[in-house]
């Protein structure tokens, strides 16, 4: 998009924070709620709200998918910030929360400009990256995951700050489930293998030094549109995906066609930015094409980000004038093309509800996401030093919240369940399928062995035995019951200790 618009004042915006002081008689109140509350926990198993990221985790490629945590294919609905040079004051928290809980956005697109001889990120550096670390610390905070976009045209002429710009946002989010790198917004019709996959290879390079597994987009000729092209002369790497873009009354047929033939080719694609408008992003709306649109990417699976949250005069832009950035928008504040997403982004939210497990007397958790706290030492089960390797051994430490101590549990039938680490992807593992006790417990990628796979077993009070499929007699067990931080976790046979039994909670 090569709109320009006024400049704006960026206004940080801080919730406010205002507690209430409670009376005594509310203090009853609240404590008879408190009893009630806890009586229906006790009696059913209580639904609970995940985040989308808690639910997909670790995003991956696997063929021409995007996959989850539990190598599901998953496709994210979101919307694209506008450029961050010219339209700063929704690269803030309030509006990233507004339009995970109104919208149900599971993506956002950190627009960041690069080009320009006055303003963007060649000219103030550190401005623009203040505001994406605003919206990246926002996404994870939320939930919700983020694309971080060198939204430049001629970025082959920008390689070395390239680089270096997203070897620092690898250091820094690397290790966060929720980050995606789009490295070249949208080429222009330069050469594929000669100007523009060069460039992606040493982005890739780049990043990978930091970030082993996150996602990375990477941008087509011709405006992100020649995927074809780029599916068959592929950038070399793993967990690597294509950009796509299209404005619905532009480009219909033909460049859906494309999109077949590249994944045809073995390309994962993901419509970073799409307007439902001309390719001017202003023109009129075309909602019957956009819904044409929408129903090829759920046919093949392929994630989309709307262009844009904007409150300016072109009918692309989602918001009208003066739509606050702290959300709270009205449908009058919400322009054509906005709603449309809206009612698309609403009509398809992931389910993410979840279940706690059920109270004494079950037998199995449900899938969702859960500490896991053992009943001698009261602490969690935990990837030591947030390790993400195959091979990270499995440890126990004071629950604090970190995502290595967070494990989502899938059920692979029969009440088999695959443990997957949130920071990580990666699956509780029985290091070589040991039956020796004092075996090691690590992080491994799930492949679907036995050793991989686990059931539950109520003890008392709550707690449960975790045994893995490969080795009935055996279990989940801390090292001679120990209470210390890093003290390991191990295969071992079962006798009833309370090392070796586990309570499931809400994280
Ligand atoms: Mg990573």
């Amino acid at each position: 998009m090569h709109q320009h618009c006024s400049r704006q004042i960026f206004v940080r915006s801080c919730p406010s924070f205002s507690p209430v002081k409670k009376t005594p008689l509310l203090r009853s109140v609240f404590g008879f709620l408190f009893v009630v509350f806890l009586g229906l926990t006790a009696s059913v198993a209580q639904a609970q709200t995940q985040t989308v990221v808690q639910k997909y985790g670790q995003l991956r490629v696997q063929g021409n998918r995007i996959v989850d945590q539990t190598g599901t294919a998953v496709q994210l609905r979101g919307m694209s910030l506008y450029w961050s040079q010219w339209i700063p004051k929704y690269y803030s928290y309030n509006t990233l929360k507004w339009l995970r809980d109104d919208w149900k956005i599971t993506v956002v697109r950190a627009a960041v400009g690069i080009n320009g001889t006055t303003d963007g990120y060649l000219v103030n550096p550190t401005a623009e990256k203040n505001k994406v670390f605003a919206v990246v610390d926002a996404a994870i905070s939320l939930g919700i995951y983020v694309i971080i976009d060198w939204h430049d045209h001629t970025a082959s002429d920008h390689r070395s700050q390239a680089q270096a710009f997203f070897a620092e946002m690898a250091q820094k989010y690397g290790n966060t489930p929720n980050v995606l790198y789009e490295v070249w917004n949208e080429p222009l019709a330069v050469s594929w293998s000669g100007v523009i996959k060069p460039y992606h290879q040493a982005l890739v390079s780049t990043i990978r030094q930091y970030d082993a597994d996150n996602i990375i987009i990477c941008g087509t000729k011709t405006w992100s549109q020649d995927v074809d092209e780029a599916a068959a002369d592929p950038v070399s790497g793993t967990n690597i995906a294509y950009t796509l873009h299209f404005y619905a009354n532009t480009h219909k047929q033909f460049l859906r066609d494309k999109a077949t033939t590249a994944l045809n080719r073995g390309a994962a694609l993901f419509v970073t930015e799409y307007g439902t408008t001309d390719a001017s992003g202003n023109g009129t709306v075309n909602a019957g094409e956009t819904a044409t649109w929408w129903a090829f990417l759920d046919a093949n699976k392929i994630s989309h980000a709307n262009w844009s949250v904007a409150d300016i005069s072109e009918s692309s832009a989602a918001l009208n004038a003066g739509a606050s950035e702290n959300g709270g928008w009205t449908l009058s504040q919400i322009k054509q093309s906005g709603q449309l997403v809206r009612t698309e982004c609403i009509a398809k939210a992931p389910d993410l509800s979840t279940t706690t497990p059920p109270p004494t007397g079950g037998t199995t958790p449900a899938n969702g996401t859960f500490k896991i706290v053992g009943r001698a030492s009261g602490k969690a089960l935990d990837a030591n030093g947030n390790g993400t390797a195959d091979g990270t051994q499995i440890i126990q430490w004071t629950y604090g919240g970190g995502n290595n101590q967070r494990w989502t549990l899938l059920n692979r039938g029969s009440n088999q369940y695959s443990i997957i680490g949130v920071a990580s992807g990666k699956a509780l593992d029985v290091s070589g399928s040991s039956t020796t006790n004092g075996a090691k417990v690590q992080l491994w990628t799930y492949g679907g062995g036995n050793n991989q796979k686990w059931t539950f077993a109520a003890t008392t009070s709550g707690y449960y035995r975790v045994t893995p499929v490969h080795a009935t007699g055996g279990c989940l067990e801390v090292t001679g019951n120990s209470t210390a931080n890093g003290a390991l976790v191990e295969f071992w046979t079962y006798s009833g200790g309370t090392g070796q039994q586990w309570a499931f909670s809400a994280p």
